[in-house]
């Protein structure tokens, strides 16, 4: 077998491992619950807990609960199931806001280090003050408080004295740095707000900065991996760690993946949700775990996609296609085929006398031990309307008149007369079958090139099928101003009565289908039990037109 290459993070674990900088390493997965995990928290998760599972050491799941205004438990209790669903378990359960008291105490360290000052002016002013990224900032003159004046109103901040944007707590680091979030960073602001765990005990919230570097360091993560745009952030990190000399976590950084023909800004996921384009954070349209669960994706799947994407220093734009593809593996080896007929025509089989009988039918070709079903056979049945063709051209191998095609696991059949309605519609076929040609024990000599899926119109079950399509026309939504233009009307195709065979009324959510010559299919989760609904995952060919 191949050895696969490292990653870069994966050289630099391996490095420090050999040096024995550590024995084991920690790493953490640090969503803000302000929404749904999507498609690039998976390729995140798979990053951290893969690590893991690769080198001695363990995960933690860390809320970023920092910004009261726009999280909710909601969304951690989606996030919790989103991530064992995706086959991962996390070490401890954390917050970062349960370190506001150890924060509060980080801070008021600083300010005794006459390292951080209470800030009377405006966010206006403080932007006026920082400069340019070519001409240094300067400071004001609460920059010159003592620390014993800086403590005591730290201290009436947390009290409530104040009110929002009255004043903020800084970092008194260095106004002429070349990085600007090194002028004097702001590490507290005043936010009178409930907070979804710790509710009204807080007036004052710390901002990024001055939690996510300091909760890493609380928990001795060793590698704590983020995104890009946080490389200007380390130095903020690494400065405050050092002046509170507390445990030294570093930071890595890797480039985000964006998923072709759809946005993954948790801003705009929300606006699709709240402004109705979808029908919840869990549509099967949308880029979310929970929507892609929905969809019928395996978590296995998915696991593969993030595997195959890999993990860079450089931004890129995975195609959808990826995806699909890699749904499509995993699907075909445990999908249990199945037939439905979408859009009927009767077939009469005029010599059939028999009354009916029971076939037997291969569950998965793909999977031996997936055992075999009956269906039931009669001299009435549905074929696709689109599998017949009254006047076909050159090389059609569906029914025909005068032409056979096989029936799936059944016999072979031929056209015999076409009835139509006053209108001219064409209502049922008259056919006859080949009593020889049974599959399985087929002496009949009679070659025929096309095979058709269809029900028993004695014994079948009406479903409801979703047809998804991508929900964006467009390669990169994310990339322009009014995304929502660009959504694919044909998003979704409501079949409301397809014919299927009775077998599937036992179909659970953990099932996966593969409707023989119409793609993969999975149970809806708000499925009624009287009339299944069933969610198309992905076709069986890539169809989309680039
Ligand atoms: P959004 O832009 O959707 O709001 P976020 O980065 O603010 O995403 P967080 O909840 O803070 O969302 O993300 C948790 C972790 O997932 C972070 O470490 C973040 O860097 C990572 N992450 C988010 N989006 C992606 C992505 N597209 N690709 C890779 N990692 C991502
Ligand atoms: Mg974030
Ligand atoms: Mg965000």
């Amino acid at each position: 077998k191949e050895e696969k290459s490292l990653n870069f993070i994966e050289e630099i674990i391996e490095r420090d491992l050999a040096e024995g900088k550590y024995d084991s390493i920690v790493t953490r997965f640090p969503p803000e619950p302000n929404g749904y995990l999507h498609i690039g928290h998976a390729s995140s998760i798979c990053l951290n807990f893969g690590l893991t599972r690769k080198y001695k050491g363990y995960t933690n799941l860390r809320f970023d609960d920092t910004n009261p205004t726009t999280e909710d438990t909601e969304y951690v209790e989606s996030i919790k199931e989103d991530i064992k669903w995706l086959g991962f378990e996390w070490k401890h359960e954390l917050y970062a806001s349960d370190y506001f008291e150890q924060l509060y105490e980080y801070a008021e360290r600083l300010i005794k280090k006459g390292l951080a000052y209470v800030d009377d002016s405006t966010s206006e002013e403080i932007a006026e003050q920082k400069g340019t990224p070519t001409q240094p900032g300067y400071r004001n003159k609460y920059a010159d408080r003592t620390p014993e004046e800086n403590l005591k109103l730290f201290a009436e901040m947390r009290a409530g004295k104040y009110k929002d944007g009255e004043k903020v707590l800084r970092a008194k680091i260095d106004m002429a740095s070349p990085n600007m979030l090194m002028r004097d960073p702001i590490l507290y602001r005043i936010k009178h707000a409930h907070h979804h765990r710790t509710g009204d005990t807080w007036c004052i919230y710390p901002m990024y900065d001055f939690a996510h570097g300091q909760s890493d360091s609380i928990e001795r993560v060793t590698h704590s991996i983020c995104t890009m745009e946080f490389v200007p952030h380390r130095e903020v990190y690494d400065w405050l760690i050092e002046k509170l000399e507390i445990y030294p976590s570093k930071q890595y950084e890797f480039a985000r993946r964006n998923l072709s023909h759809t946005v993954t800004s948790k801003r705009k996921l929300l606006h699709l949700v709240t402004a109705g384009y979808v029908s919840g954070w869990d549509d099967p349209r949308m880029p979310t775990i929970a929507g892609f669960r929905r969809r019928g994706f395996t978590p296995e799947s998915i696991r593969d996609f993030c595997e195959r994407i890999g993990v860079g220093k450089r931004e890129n734009m995975v195609d959808m296609s990826l995806l699909e593809f890699c749904a499509r593996e995993h699907l075909n080896k445990i999908a249990l085929r199945r037939m439905v007929v979408f859009n009927p025509i009767k077939v009469v089989i005029t010599n059939y006398e028999k009354g009916s009988e029971l076939l037997k039918a291969e569950n998965n070709p793909e999977d031996p031990n997936a055992g075999y079903r009956d269906i039931s056979f009669s001299n009435e049945i549905y074929i696709e309307r689109e599998d017949f063709m009254e006047n076909p051209p050159k090389k059609y191998f569906r029914l025909a008149p005068g032409q056979m095609v096989r029936l799936k696991h059944a016999y072979i059949i031929r056209c015999d007369e076409v009835i139509k309605d006053d209108a001219g519609n064409i209502i049922q076929l008259n056919c006859s079958y080949i009593p020889e040609s049974k599959s399985g024990e087929d002496t009949s000599g009679i070659h025929v090139k096309g095979t058709l899926h269809w029900v028993n119109a004695k014994e079948y079950i009406t479903i409801t099928v979703n047809e998804y399509d991508r929900l964006f026309t467009i390669e990169d939504p994310g990339s322009v101003e009014n995304y929502t233009a660009y959504i694919n009307p044909n998003s979704l195709n409501v079949v409301p009565n397809a014919l299927a065979e009775p077998s599937l009324q036992e179909a659970a959510l953990e099932h996966r289908f593969q409707f023989l010559r119409k793609g993969y299919f999975v149970l809806d989760k708000e499925s009624p039990k009287d009339k299944l609904v069933f969610n198309r995952t992905v076709t069986l060919k890539d169809t989309w037109a680039k």
